[in-house]
């Protein structure tokens, strides 16, 4: 926009001497043939064409020459827009920072700071629109779903509940590029459109959101049955997955369900992927240190055929050998495995401890007994 002061002032300058035709024939000359239609959709937040807002800068200028010597060009538009057209009808003066503060509010999350819904869907209409017209152009949608969000509630309290939104909400917006768009597209669940990224990399975004999110700790967590919050995603890609906004947002919705069967994880997947497939399981698991006979409980939280994490009143030492015994009926049958201490995490000061354990030998067959359960 004009820097209006200089603006104001040259008209002010012009009221004694030389006809306002001049001064306007300068302002096109300086600013370009679309000052007029700058300025008036600038003043009057409307969407003038180039040549609607020139004429009608003309005639409000034509109207400053005669009755409003001393009148700023402000005045004289909204004067003119006012008494001679019926344009405006019951104006209101707002200052422009106030209208941008109102803007901003009513495209904005009050709780994240993402974008809302509405600003989320107008946004994927525009760009869908764009790139309609260009047959290479690629783009991606992410929808993200927290899991078992209720549970959280339920046991952790909404106030909480919240704090961890709020915090996922600048966890996403961390994750993502400058030229990427977050929103919370309700609930506890969010969307983030990736301009000019094909599916490969909005994996690896999505990717590094879900790792963020079980890697962060969140107050109260240890009471989910999992005992870490974590996040779920599904990705649909431009052109593949259109051509509409709905069905991109479908397409993306069903990778999100696909993704919930096993839930902390993304669908689809990298097609190099080695990524691990944790399947939450909860149960005891009896865990002791090699030159120990003496065997303490603990819980599962998932469990892969490559590692189980546990959830544990004692800590443990990263680097250390542990035992490990899976009790019948609390388990598919009686198994015993070895396995080392990889991290160990505590939920708060006062919490449980988060045992992660390798396997010594891949659990393959033992996985599967479980999951055929
Ligand atoms: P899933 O893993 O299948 O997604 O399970 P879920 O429990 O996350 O899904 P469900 O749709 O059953 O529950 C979503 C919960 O999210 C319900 C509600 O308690 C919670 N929730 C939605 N919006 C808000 C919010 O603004 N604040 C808080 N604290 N909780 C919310
Ligand atoms: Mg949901
Ligand atoms: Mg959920």
């Amino acid at each position: 926009m004009t820097d209006s002061k200089t603006f104001d002032l040259y008209l002010a300058s012009d009221t004694d001497n030389p006809t306002a035709g001049t001064s306007i024939e300068y302002l096109a000359e300086s600013y370009g043939d679309d000052i007029f239609q700058r300025l008036l959709n600038d003043l009057l937040n409307t969407d003038f064409s180039k040549q609607e807002a020139t004429d009608f800068w003309h005639a409000a200028m034509r109207n400053f020459n005669e009755d409003s010597k001393r009148m700023n060009w402000r005045s004289v538009v909204l004067d003119y827009l006012l008494i001679r057209t019926d344009l405006l009808k019951n104006p209101r003066i707002i200052d422009a920072e106030e209208l941008k503060h109102l803007q901003t509010e009513a495209v904005t999350d009050g709780l994240t700071n993402l974008y809302n819904q509405a600003h989320f869907k107008q946004r994927l209409a525009t760009i869908i629109e764009e790139h309609s017209t260009d047959s290479d152009a690629v783009f991606s949608l992410i929808i993200l779903d927290l899991d078992r969000f209720k549970q959280f509630n339920d046991r952790c309290g909404h106030l909480r509940g919240d704090r961890a939104l709020e915090k996922i909400g600048k966890l996403i917006q961390s994750q993502i590029p400058k030229s990427a768009l977050a929103a919370r597209y309700g609930g506890e669940e969010f969307t983030v459109i990736l301009p000019r990224t094909e599916l490969s990399d909005a994996i690896e975004i999505a990717e590094n959101i879900r790792a963020k999110v079980a890697d962060t700790e969140f107050d109260g967590e240890d009471r989910l049955d999992s005992g870490k919050l974590t996040i779920s995603g599904g990705i649909a890609s431009y052109p593949i997955a259109g051509p509409t906004s709905a069905d991109m947002i479908t397409y993306a919705d069903n990778k999100l369900y696909e993704a919930k069967v096993t839930r902390n994880s993304i669908s689809p997947r990298a097609n190099n992927s080695r990524q691990i497939i944790r399947h939450s399981y909860r149960s005891i698991v009896e865990i002791c240190t090699p030159n120990s006979e003496t065997f303490k409980n603990s819980l599962s939280a998932d469990i892969s055929h490559t590692g189980i994490l546990l959830k544990s009143s004692s800590p443990a030492i990263v680097g250390t050998d542990m035992k490990l015994r899976f009790p019948y009926p609390f388990w598919p049958a009686e198994h015993s495995t070895n396995g080392q201490v990889k991290h160990i995490r505590r939920n708060g000061r006062r919490g449980a401890f988060m045992v992660g354990i390798e396997f010594l030998q891949p659990q393959n067959e033992f996985l599967e007994e479980i999951l055929l359960r």
